[in-house]
């Protein structure tokens, strides 16, 4: 068979006795595309996925028979599931194993746009959690602040910062997820432009920058903490020599994750601590190239003191709150501008820190506008788990829908809702807001969201 793939990256693989050179070429050279979407467990739409193949280590996940158009799917703009490539869904299957499902812990994602890690924590680590979803580019940290957002759940603080910045908050996060910037020849079945981009000269790049991202943030890292690394590069620079350097620095112990060998999915050690990593090669995992391990920290880290902040007196009263949103108590809002957002009551004192400490972008669920005595809802509201449940609203047709999301006149008499806000839902979930007047409606789609033509 040809190689179309660079030699020395077939040459080293091959240094793998385990490695199948035919079987690896053969699947890239098919073209065959692997199309996966996770679920999203707080919106529930009518449409049942649990008939197609579930993707095993992963909670909600299925593969599809084709990729249709997301963006023609109303669901997908509702939030109701992410489009996310099943090898890095084990980050879900590691979370249960390391028993984090469904704690209170602090969580970062260092390097997370567009998203796919962070909704996947989200979801596992659930509203108990809080999560720091942090990403470096700053045209890439609003595609993060809109997929979180879509995503529904007011734990998230999105931030834009550079890893080093992470180094002021010693010991704050339980949990860390890097999944850094690589080589990205794990992604060459997918996208084959990046096959002529990839040389020894840019892992050695990739390299050398996986280090300084860890070694400029890991102080963040409390003791007892989990550090969850992974790439979408094959090369052992990136990878297991990466968690062999981490090891050096003693303080951290490999941790083993035990799986149903059926998956196929290959454990390997690093050189020279023996450490584990699991690695994902898409001729024997219904998937795409990857590589995790996880480490924890051992060694005795020093933190802080956490100030306590006083509560901040708001205008916006508990009866406004409650006409909007549904189980207020656990809930605390502030006013950032004239935007009232939603946050845990409990991570109150940890947001006055992050505030303090990083460049936020976006801090739980901006829910709308204060103009003074009322509340102008926010499309982030629409998309919220929490937004009250029995607000009025609209089931519509696909056809109506898909005219809503274009941000498209719409048909009065298709709304039974007399007048006022009206939350425009979709087998049965919702889409965002109109209001409602005595002969026509308005759009209140975000002009910056709608569905351009196809
Ligand atoms: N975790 C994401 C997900 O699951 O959707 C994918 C992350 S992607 C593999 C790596 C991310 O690291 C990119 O968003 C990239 O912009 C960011 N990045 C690039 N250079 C970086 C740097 N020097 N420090 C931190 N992050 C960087």
């Amino acid at each position: 068979m040809s190689n179309f793939l660079p030699n020395e990256l077939i040459k080293r693989l091959s240094e793998d006795e385990h490695f199948n050179q035919e079987s690896f070429l053969e699947t890239h050279e098919s073209g065959e595309k692997v199309t996966s979407i996770r679920l999203n467990p707080l919106k529930k739409p009518r449409e049942a996925y649990d008939e197609l193949a579930a993707v095993p280590w992963c909670n909600d996940a299925y593969y599809l028979k084709e990729r249709p158009i997301f963006t023609l799917d109303p669901l997908y703009h509702a939030g109701c599931y992410y489009v996310q490539e099943a090898s890095s869904m084990f980050l879900g299957y590691i979370l249960e194993r390391i028993g984090l499902r469904d704690s209170a812990i602090r969580a970062l994602d260092l390097c997370a746009a567009p998203g796919g890690k962070s909704t996947l924590l989200n979801s596992y680590l659930g509203e108990k959690s809080l999560l720091v979803s942090n990403e470096v580019i700053k045209s890439r940290a609003g595609i993060l602040v809109d997929n979180v957002t879509r995503w529904g759940m007011h734990n998230v603080v999105v931030t834009n910062n550079d890893p080093s910045a992470f180094g002021r908050l010693p010991g704050y996060f339980d949990l860390m997820v890097v999944d850094a910037p690589c080589s990205g020849s794990g992604m060459f079945r997918k996208d084959p432009a990046a096959i002529d981009e990839w040389s020894l000269a840019n892992v050695k790049l990739c390299s050398d920058r996986q280090k300084r991202i860890l070694a400029e943030s890991i102080s963040a890292l409390a003791t007892g903490g989990y550090l969850v690394y992974s790439t979408c590069s094959y090369s052992r620079e990136e990878n297991e020599d990466i968690v062999d350097w981490i090891m050096e620095g003693n303080g951290f112990e490999s941790v083993k994750i035990d799986f149903n060998s059926a998956w196929g999915i290959e454990e390997t050690t690093s050189t020279s601590k023996g450490a584990f990593g699991y690695r994902f090669y898409p001729h024997k995992v219904k998937g795409e190239g990857f590589f995790v391990a996880v480490l924890r920290k051992t060694g005795e880290q020093g933190s802080f003191e956490m100030r306590r902040s006083k509560p901040e007196k708001s205008p916006v009263s508990k009866v406004v709150l409650e006409h909007w949103l549904d189980n207020i108590a656990s809930i605390q809002h502030f006013l950032h501008g004239d935007n009232v957002h939603i946050f845990p009551a409990i991570y109150k004192d940890d947001l006055r820190l992050l505030q303090d400490m990083l460049y936020i972008r976006n801090a739980g669920t901006n829910i709308g506008k204060w103009l003074g005595k009322e509340l102008i809802p926010s499309h982030d509201l629409a998309m919220s788990v929490h937004v009250k449940a029995d607000l009025p609203g609209q089931e519509v047709s696909l056809a109506t829908a898909q005219q809503y999301l274009r941000k498209e006149n719409l048909d009065r008499s298709n709304f039974e809702v007399s007048s006022g806000w009206c939350l425009v839902q979709y087998s049965g979930v919702n889409l965002g807001w109109v209001k409602v007047l005595p002969n026509r409606i308005n759009n209140y789609y975000p002009k910056e969201s709608r569905i351009v033509h196809l």
